[in-house]
C-alpha cells in the first residue's frame, strides 16, 4: 500500500492534512512529539473516514530518532511504502534579532530544515526504485517568502525550506517524484492563537485568517495525480496578503 506520512500531524495544519488525505484514501501515518492526546484525536478522525492511520513518535530535529521510527515502521511494512510526505512540523519562537538567544535560532531552524534533511532524505529511499514516484510537499510559510519584522529565525527557516524545494524538485523529476512547497499566511491554529487577530485581519485582503481545512485541500491536490506536472513551485495561500 501506499501510505502518506505527515509530520506534526497532531495538531493545528497537520491534523487538517491527515483528515484531507486519508478522505483522498490515502492511509496515513500520523507523527507528533509530545501531545499523544491530540494524536489520538486524528487518528480517530482518520479512522471514522474508513481509512487506517498509525501514530509514529518522533522529534523531527533528531536524526537517531528519526531512523529509528522509521526502521520500525519499515520493517512492519515489508509490502507498503511512503508515497506522499508532507513535512508539516515548526515552530514559531519570535523575537527581534539583536535580542534572539541560540535555542531560539537554532530550535526554528532545525525544526524546519534538519527535520527536511533527515525524513526527506530517508523516504526518498522508498520514492526512487523502478521510478516509483511520489509527492513531496513543505509547508513553508509567506514569512519565508516575504520575511517578517520579529522573525529572522523562522524567515530564515522557511526561506530555507523553499530553496531546498526547488533544489530536490531538479534532483528527483527523471525519478518522476514531485517536490513542491506551500506558503500559508495567517491561519487559525495553536500556532497563532496569541496573535492579535483583529488587528492582523484588517492587513488581510480577504479579511479573515485562513482556516487549516483551506491549507490541507491545497496540500491533497498536491498529493494526487492530478498534480503530477507540477513541481518545484511555491504555493502561497494566504488571503491575498501578499503575492
Ligand atoms: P501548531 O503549533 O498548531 O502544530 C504544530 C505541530 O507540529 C504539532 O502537531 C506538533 O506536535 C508538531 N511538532 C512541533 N515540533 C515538532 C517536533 N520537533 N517533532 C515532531 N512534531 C513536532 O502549528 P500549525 O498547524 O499552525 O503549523 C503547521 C505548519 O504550518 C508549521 O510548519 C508552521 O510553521 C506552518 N505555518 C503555519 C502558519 C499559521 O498561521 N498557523 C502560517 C504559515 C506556516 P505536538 O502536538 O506533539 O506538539
Amino acid at each position: 500500500m501506499k501510505y502518506a506520512l505527515v509530520t506534526g500531524g497532531s495538531r493545528g495544519i497537520g491534523r487538517a492534512i491527515c483528515i484531507e488525505l486519508a478522505r483522498s484514501g490515502f492511509p496515513v501515518i500520523i507523527n507528533y512529539k509530545t501531545n499523544q492526546e491530540a494524536a489520538e484525536e486524528t487518528l480517530s478522525a482518520v479512522e471514522s473516514l474508513g481509512v487506517c492511520g498509525e501514530l509514529l513518535r518522533f522529534d523531527v530535529r533528531n536524526k537517531d530518532e528519526v531512523e529509528s521510527a522509521l526502521d520500525g515502521w519499515e520493517s512492519s511494512h515489508p509490502d507498503d511504502y511512503v508515497s506522499v510526505l508532507v513535512n508539516n512540523a515548526g515552530i514559531r519562537r519570535d523575537n527581534v534579532l539583536f535580542m534572539m538567544s541560540d535555542e531560539e535560532w537554532s530550535e526554528v531552524l532545525s525544526t524546519s530544515l534538519d527535520s527536511f534533511f533527515y525524513i526527506t532524505r530517508r523516504i526518498l529511499k522508498h520514492m526512487m526504485p523502478r521510478k516509483r514516484g511520489g509527492h513531496i510537499i513543505n509547508i513553508a510559510s509567506l514569512s519565508g517568502v516575504k520575511g517578517m519584522q520579529g522573525q529572522t529565525n523562522y524567515s530564515a527557516a522557511k526561506a530555507g525550506l523553499i530553496g531546498a524545494t526547488k533544489a530536490l524538485a531538479l534532483e528527483v523529476a527523471p525519478r518522476g517524484v514531485t517536490v513542491n512547497a506551500v506558503a500559508p499566511g495567517f491561519i487559525a491554529t495553536d500556532m497563532t492563537k496569541d496573535l492579535p487577530v483583529d488587528e492582523l485581519k484588517g492587513l488581510i485582503p480577504l479579511g479573515r485568517f485562513g482556516t487549516a481545512e483551506e491549507v490541507a485541500s491545497l496540500v491533497s491536490f498536491l498529493a494526487s495525480e492530478k498534480a503530477n506536472y507540477i513541481t518545484g513551485e511555491v504555493i502561497n495561500i494566504n488571503g491575498g496578503l501578499y503575492t
